[in-house]
């Protein structure tokens, strides 16, 4: 196929908005079926994202070709979630096509930012361990690992977020109920997964004979890196029946019944489960977790025999990567695949599963770890719980635990000792996690086997500074050149020019297009008229407790009190910007919730505080409303409980945009704090070694309101009613809670909380220094780009080369 397809080859570099606006009439008429005077907005995206698609379509068959001739290992990243987001803008802006694309549109009479906006986020996430994901495919394909993510296509994405009267209201989000112009469906890759059934003897072999089966179908998307150099494959199983529709039920009239087996199977790839900070036991789940894990299997070994090599050989082509515990039971289900399909002994098989396999640890928190009753389990998948025992009485007899240390106990099967186990590397997600992954979570077993390591998050700068900051992307390739997207140290070039008055006034002037922006847009959509020199002061993430939006929206009662006040004093105007969705079943973030749409409706309808203070929550936070609010702020709020953030991503996204933290001794806030230096990070709280000793003090939380006259004003304004009128005991449960339970010291750290924030108003009014901090936020993020992390992982933890 070499020369035919030679000839095929576009050129990118020479591809002119007349050509492109040719590919997109092209596709409207062909492809969609629909003439130029008819074509809707919808229409239009659809059309040039097919004429972007074929663009990425080449690089993507070649990546995968030179694969294939040269034999190179491949990276098999399993995860249950993609946060993935909008993908038109940044295909074309890996591609170069960007402007080229805006002009092929204007001269269709069409507007570019329109269409983009009409995209769908693809939502396969929580937050994120999700997010994550999605960067790590993109710095893959443009570091030129050559690499598969697989993971399920849910039908819904993470729930829909309104507020009605202040309350968090989901409802379902349909983003494939239009199509998907960026997947391929693959109906000729399908495996059969199953479940349930019995251990029957074939050739004096146990194996397994399923009680269900259901199929799972492959659909592709490519994944294009930066210049368009390589593409990687995300690879998102869809579950279809295996049994054939049942005909004769249906003409006999029983169409409930006929169709029961699809309804039944689809089940599996329906929906995302809205929360990945709490275990449920819930038996979908485990199904789901074995769903994708069974086909991505599968999938691997069929491609590497299919290159010729013996099984045995597995670890010399094929690096699989566990994100979090969910796909942990790779483990035993290869162990499956390797002793009852391909006949390997159990000692052979457990080399090679472990050389295979790495396992990243993505929490501390004891709700999210998973452990599964042996009941359900072994009644799910009855096989892989005879192998699980088998590898637990194998690392007993081999390395002789402690009695309290393995992966059955209790009657449950627990995932993170299963994972640590079966492979070869275990790691953390900042240098503070992995310590205390090694310190508190698997201290015997590190004993034992030595093999956590650390990587640091990142996130990829093409999205998240490049995509989404044009003003200051502009600015800093204005100021160092270009190349510095692919290689983000050279960040660090911007540092003399902060010396420069003109400089650092074209960077507080990129920012400030950022924030006029933004006060449009939350004008139009959100109601709130905001100042745009006002500070942007954004905590954007899940809602949950140990990140302490509570602790932020107490400070924000705190200093609309004062403002009251004090109304002639010289404040500095502050709009406190909030985001973020609670998991539907998790009462107290909603009443957090809650609580910070009640102040902003009391705050923002204040004569007397006006513009010194306002308070926004945009519903509905997920990707691309990040994109939109992380390049308008001035100020990142990273104020989890210490010791309780793995790592933070949205961190290191405000860092690169140039917005100083403000922030707590957690998660890679530390290698923040380490990198922009002191001067350039509002730092407070305790330790994650001070949060532990201060718990033991059962008066933790009264002693500390007790010593703050304005935590005890702020704790009596709510329990009053005051943002609550007409319902006077909205927050009595809330504000029980800090004073006798506090779990998280959102009371302990409440004094230190507020006197950063007072640091923060001086240094912002002195507005040289403050875009002198901001500008060395930017210079100093290069450490967190996610290519960095993807090589760390591939030289650490996969033994894999660039194949670029
Ligand atoms: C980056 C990101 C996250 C993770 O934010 P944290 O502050 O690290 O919790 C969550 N959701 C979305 C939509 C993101 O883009």
């Amino acid at each position: 196929m070499g020369r035919a397809f030679d000839r095929l080859e576009h050129d990118v570099t020479e591809l002119t908005p007349t050509h492109l606006r040719a590919d997109i009439l092209r596709h409207l008429t062909f492809t969609l079926g629909k003439d130029a005077d008819h074509a809707s907005l919808y229409d239009w995206r659809m059309a040039l994202s097919f004429a972007i698609r074929d663009r990425i379509v080449e690089p993507w068959f070649a990546s995968t070709r030179k694969t294939w001739e040269t034999g190179h290992k491949r990276v098999y990243y399993l995860s249950m979630e993609f946060l993935i987001g909008r993908l038109l803008e940044d295909a074309t802006i890996n591609l170069g096509l960007r402007d080229i694309a805006e002009s092929a549109m204007a001269e269709l009479g069409q507007d570019f930012r329109a269409i983009v906006e009409d995209e769908p986020d693809a939502a396969l996430g929580n937050g994120g361990l999700g997010r994550l994901a999605a960067c790590f495919m993109e710095s893959m394909a443009t570091v030129g690992c050559p690499a598969y993510g697989y993971g399920i296509r849910y039908e819904h994405g993470l729930f829909r977020q309104r507020f009605e009267s202040g309350r968090q209201v989901e409802t379902p989000e349909d983003w494939l109920s239009q199509r998907h112009p960026w997947e391929f469906e693959r109906p000729e890759s399908a495996y059969t997964i199953g479940f349930k059934g019995e251990i029957i003897t074939r050739d004096g072999r146990e194996v397994w004979q399923p009680g269900e089966t259901v199929l799972a179908e492959a659909y592709d998307t490519p994944v294009i890196g930066w210049e368009g150099k390589w593409a990687n494959t995300l690879r998102l199983w869809g579950a279809k029946p295996t049994t054939q529709f049942d005909l004769e039920r249906f003409n006999r009239g029983d169409y409930a019944a006929a169709a029961e087996p699809e309804a039944l199977a689809r089940t599996l790839s329906r929906v995302l489960y809205p929360d990945d900070t709490t275990y449920q036991g819930k038996e979908l789940r485990l199904k789901q977790e074995f769903f994708l894990t069974s086909a991505a299997l599968q999938d691997i070994l069929r491609r590497h025999l299919a290159g010729g090599y013996a099984v045995a050989d597995l670890p010399r082509h094929v690096a699989i990567q566990m994100n979090d515990t969910h796909p942990a039971i790779a483990g035993p289900e290869l162990m499956r695949l390797l002793m009852d399909e391909h006949g390997m002994e159990f000692d052979p098989a457990m080399e090679v599963a472990r050389a295979c396999l790495g396992y990243t640890n993505h929490t501390l928190l004891p709700e999210a770890l998973e452990r599964w009753a042996t009941y359900t389990f072994g009644n799910v998948l009855p096989r892989h719980m005879q192998i699980v025992e088998r590898i637990d009485s194998w690392h007993r007899r081999t390395f002789h635990p402690p009695h309290y240390v393995g992966i059955v106990k209790h009657h449950e099967v627990r995932m993170g000792e299963l994972a640590f186990i079966m492979a070869h590397k275990v790691n953390g997600v900042s240098a503070l996690h992995s310590d205390l992954v090694k310190q508190n979570l698997f201290p015997e077993l590190e004993k034992l086997h030595p093999r956590i390591i650390n990587e640091t998050n990142g996130v990829t700068p093409r999205r998240w500074l490049k995509m989404c900051n044009r003003p200051l992307a502009g600015l800093i390739t204005d100021t160092i050149g270009a190349g510095w997207e692919a290689d983000l140290d050279r960040l660090k070039e911007l540092e003399p020019h902060v010396a420069d008055a003109g400089f650092l006034t074209a960077f507080g002037a990129a920012k400030r297009q950022n924030k006029q922006a933004l006060a449009g847009w939350m004008q139009a959509h959100c109601g709130v008229s905001v100042s745009a020199d006002a500070l942007f002061d954004v905590q954007v993430k899940r809602i949950h407790e140990y990140k302490r939006q509570l602790l932020n929206i107490l400070e924000t009662i705190a200093r609309w009190h004062d403002i009251r006040q004090n109304p002639e004093k010289d404040w500095v105007p502050r709009v406190k910007i909030f985001g973020g969705k609670a998991a539907p079943g998790y009462v107290v973030a909603k009443e957090i919730i809650h609580l910070i749409n009640d102040v902003a409706a009391v705050v923002n309808a204040d004569p007397l505080v006006g513009d010194r203070l306002k308070v926004v929550y945009p519903p509905n936070y997920n990707v691309s409303l990040a994109e939109r609010l992380i390049p308008a702020a001035d100020l990142s709020e990273q104020i989890s409980t210490a010791g309780k953030e793995a790592s933070g991503t949205g961190n290191m996204k405000f860092m690169m945009n140039g917005a100083p933290t403000i922030g707590t001794l957690d998660g890679a806030n530390v290698e923040i704090l380490q990198e922009v230096g002191a001067d350039n990070f509002f730092l407070f709280g305790l330790t994650a070694e001070e949060v532990v000793k201060r718990r033991a003090n059962p008066d933790h939380a009264r002693d500390a309101i007790l010593a703050s006259q304005s935590l005890q004003d702020v704790l009596q304004m709510i329990a009053e009613g005051r943002f609550s009128e007409g319902d006077p005991s909205r927050y009595h449960q809330l504000v029980h809670r800090v004073w006798h339970h506090d779990y998280f010291l959102v009371a302990a750290d409440f004094d230190a909380y507020r006197a950063a924030q007072a640091e923060v108003d001086t240094a912002y009014a002195d507005r040289m220094r403050w875009l002198r901090m901001a500008a060395l936020n930017t210079a100093r993020s290069g450490f967190f780009s996610s290519d960095r992390t993807i090589r760390g992982y591939m030289a650490d933890v996969w033994s894999v080369e660039p194949a670029l």
